[in-house]
């Protein structure tokens, strides 16, 4: 199969074609991480993730809810491997006194994200611009919550200069539907292209959406690019790659 990218891959097409290494890159890069922070009294940011709340009982996320994961499905290298990061920075701080801040980031997008890392935002916008059909896992009436990358970029920068070392939710509250989300992009990039619908994904979180009350309270901070915006910006950013990569040998 394909090669992993280095570091560890956020996609599930990704993270589940070697999830040994996925575990291994969670818990022996976190704790590697972890002790060069306390030897050198840097600040320590774990970029963790909405996988810790599994398929979520409780809609919207809140930071003091534990979760509902599937310890031995196809997601738990990742979602353990994450909730084990998690535990190993809380375990440092206690024990070490490291100076920790986790992020618990949330479905996040923009340009010059990777195109074929197989999920849902770059699919979708792929398969609206080449027309051929967007596949939708499952019924569609699954829900994600998207934030554009420039919110996530302010949000990281304000908690790591904040003194507050809980986790904290990083994502845009904005629900919609898989089914949604697709017409959407293919109104906004002019698409005909048709819906089909596959077989769902195993242990495919049915609702997700962040309550960001801590990051609002604690930070001072909140999203602020609309999904249309950002999806525009993000079409753009295609359309322009698809034209440099796929222009015939002879006219370069
Ligand atoms: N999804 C889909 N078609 C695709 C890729 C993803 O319907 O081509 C759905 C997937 O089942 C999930 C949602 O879109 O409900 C988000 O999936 P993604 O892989 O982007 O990230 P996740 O939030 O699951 O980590």
């Amino acid at each position: 199969g394909p090669d992993l990218p280095p570091g560890l891959p956020a996609s599930p097409p990704n993270y589940q074609l070697n999830p040994v290494k996925t575990l291994k890159t969670n818990l022996v890069g976190t704790i590697n991480m972890l002790g060069l922070a306390k030897r050198t009294r840097a600040r320590l940011l774990l970029a963790s993730t909405s996988e810790v709340y599994g398929d979520p009982e409780k809609h919207p996320q809140s930071e003091d809810y534990w979760g509902n994961v599937n310890p031995i499905g196809p997601r738990s290298c990742y979602d353990e491997g994450k909730r084990a990061a998690e535990a190993l920075c809380y375990a440092y701080k206690r024990r070490s006194n490291v100076d920790i801040r986790v992020a618990r980031i949330f479905n996040t997008y923009g340009p010059r994200m990777q195109m074929n890392d197989g999920r849902v935002v770059s699919n979708f916008i792929l398969q609206a611009l080449r027309g051929q059909p967007l596949t939708v896992y499952g019924e569609g009436d699954q829900t994600r919550s998207f934030q554009f990358v420039t919110d996530l970029v302010s949000g990281l920068i304000a908690l790591m200069a904040s003194n507050y070392s809980q986790p904290v939710n990083l994502g845009n509250p904005d629900e919609h539907t898989i089914g949604e989300f697709a017409r959407t992009v293919l109104s906004l990039a002019n698409s005909s292209a048709p819906v089909h619908r596959l077989q769902p994904a195993k242990d495919d979180p049915h609702r997700r959406k962040p309550d960001i009350s801590v990051a609002k309270r604690e930070l001072a901070w909140q999203p602020t690019v609309l999904l249309r915006d950002g999806l525009l910006q993000t079409i753009h950013y295609f359309r322009h790659r698809l034209s440099v990569d796929e222009k015939p040998q002879n006219e370069l």
